[in-house]
């Protein structure tokens, strides 16, 4: 097995892409804690650790990345605003920014110093596409968001990579997750909009969640000890233009 021995912290794992890294990495062989806002999401993730956390509430998560002791760290929390510049508010940034990129700021910060301590770690970044890699169409405040994961990602790759830490980035296409649905029916012709999200994937479909998980598996293992402070596309083709 290809984690095992490996302890791991996974937030946002109760659907989508965190639920499909937490039992992937149980599959292969880590100890998970397994963490979400909403704790009814984590029933059924069996071989888990689960536990309600708001990834927003700055002592609460500090405390429990520090407890779990994380060889492995996902942050995987995101939501995704929707809007051009014109559209967007103060309180929805603000928002985005405290949950999509300070939560992984206060996850990094609990768990370094007890990865120094064990001799390393590998910290897995979600990111998408949008943002990091290329715009998408009215993603104002979520692709600033997603943009600045990258930024904190090589940050810490480079000032602890003498310390045995590797830190990487996931930058997903648009994957299938409740998430997904609930954008695309909010869009009002879901239909219509679920083509329109196909047809920008070369590949002429959607991601799966554990397609991206067998993406952090690699980055959380061994197997990728010479790679640290990437943004790894995993889209479908969407990023080759
Ligand atoms: P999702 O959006 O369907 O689920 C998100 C999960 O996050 C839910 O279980 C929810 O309870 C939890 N959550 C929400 N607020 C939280 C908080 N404050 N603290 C802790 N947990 C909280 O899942 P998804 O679509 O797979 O997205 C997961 C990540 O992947 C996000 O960061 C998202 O931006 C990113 N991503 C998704 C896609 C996609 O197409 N689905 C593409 C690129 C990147």
């Amino acid at each position: 097995m290809r984690l095992s021995g490996k302890r791991a912290f996974v937030t946002a794992a109760g659907q989508g892409i965190g639920r499909a890294i937490a039992e992937a990495f149980v599959r292969e062989g880590a100890q998970v804690v397994a963490s979400d806002l909403d704790a009814a999401k984590l029933s059924g993730l069996d071989g888990a650790q689960v536990m309600a956390l708001d990834v927003t509430d700055r002592a609460a998560v500090q405390g429990a990345v520090r407890d779990a002791e994380a060889d492995i760290l996902v942050n995987c929390a995101g939501y995704v605003h929707g809007g051009a510049i014109e559209e967007a508010s103060d309180s929805d940034f603000d928002m985005a920014f405290a949950l999509n990129v300070k939560s992984q700021f206060h996850t990094m910060q609990a768990a370094i110093p007890g990865m120094v301590a064990r001799g390393g770690g590998s910290i897995v970044n979600i990111a998408s596409v949008a943002g990091a890699i290329l715009a998408a169409p009215n993603r104002f405040i979520y692709g600033a968001s997603k943009a600045a994961i990258i930024g904190m990602t090589k940050s810490v790759a480079l000032d602890y990579v003498t310390k045995g830490i590797r830190c990487n980035a996931i930058c997903p296409g648009t994957v299938d997750s409740p998430s997904l649905h609930d954008r695309l029916r909010a869009m009002g012709d879901y239909e219509t909009a679920k083509a329109a999200f196909i047809a920008r994937q070369p590949m002429g479909r959607i991601g799966t969640p554990a397609e991206i998980a067998h993406l952090a598996v690699y980055l959380a293992s061994d197997e990728a000890g010479f790679t640290t402070g990437q943004a790894h596309i995993i889209d479908g083709g969407w990023a080759t233009g």
